[in-house]
């Protein structure tokens, strides 16, 4: 993509990168307004160090601007289950019936604990 079809992405707050880059990234630190209008402050990047950018003629020139998407976060779960003393299977979405429940594999039931 041309530096044209990155820049709302950009100005979007996302990470845009090109192959002379080699891995770095740029992105906006903070918008200025001054005489000029507004003022585009930008940082580049490779994920440990940070430091103030301004782009030049092989920036604005790159064809192979790319948008880094961001990485998605997600939330750990625990899920329960319990081992069977017979067969070692381990048992996922078991129900409990008045504290007993019954090993899927081989029908051994178990009195379940509170979890370690
Ligand atoms: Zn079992």
């Amino acid at each position: 993509m041309k530096f044209y079809e990155v820049q709302p992405a950009l100005e979007a707050g996302k990470k845009i990168t090109h192959h002379n880059l080699r891995g770095k990234f740029i992105s906006i630190e903070k918008e200025e307004a001054n005489i000029f209008g507004k003022t585009l402050v930008l940082t580049i990047s490779d994920y440990s160090r940070v430091i103030g950018y301004s782009l030049d003629m092989v920036d604005l020139f790159a064809d192979d601007w790319k948008i880094i998407e961001d990485i998605k976060e997600v939330k750990l779960r625990v899920t329960e289950y319990f081992i069977c003393p017979s067969c070692q299977h381990k048992n996922f979405g078991f129900h409990l019936d008045n504290g007993i429940s019954i090993c899927d594999k081989c029908g051994q039931r178990v009195r379940t604990l509170p979890r370690l």
